[in-house]
């Protein structure tokens, strides 16, 4: 026991998410995604969360806020602050679609899938929605 709490002094990046005292919606989505231990959270960075369905900016700050208290910088961190009273829509990018089938903004992706989708192919998640329609690839 008090090893392993040793090697969480040294190596933050070991130490698991459910010591981090997140917000309950934090704790909800971020296994989903893989997300388990601080090094995970420092993988994915503000870009990766903002691209969770139902991750908040009110939980991304808190997790910016945890990470801080341990010495470690959220990737994007200072830019999401930045950008706080700005957008406030949860905009993530632009669909590049030519005829997107929502409204041109990507706010959200639903799984991992669809967030490698995007990564490919630039598609919000109602026009993946629309050229998959539902099934399962
Ligand atoms: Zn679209």
């Amino acid at each position: 026991m008090k090893l392993s709490i040793l090697s969480e002094i040294i190596d933050p990046s070991a130490i698991p998410i459910s010591k981090l005292n997140l917000d309950q919606k934090s704790m909800n989505v971020l296994p989903d995604w893989g997300v388990r231990h601080v090094g995970d959270l420092m993988n994915v960075g503000v870009e990766g969360l903002q691209s969770m369905r139902n991750m908040s900016r009110a939980s991304i700050k808190l997790i910016g806020k945890r990470l801080a208290a341990l010495n470690l910088q959220l990737p994007g961190y200072n830019e999401f602050l930045r950008d706080d009273d700005v957008s406030g829509n949860g905009e993530i990018g632009r669909c590049r679609s030519r005829s997107c089938a929502g409204d041109g903004i990507v706010r959200g992706l639903r799984d991992l899938v669809s967030q490698k989708e995007y990564e490919i192919t630039g598609l919000c998640q109602t026009c993946q929605d629309e050229v998959f329609n539902g099934e399962e690839w």
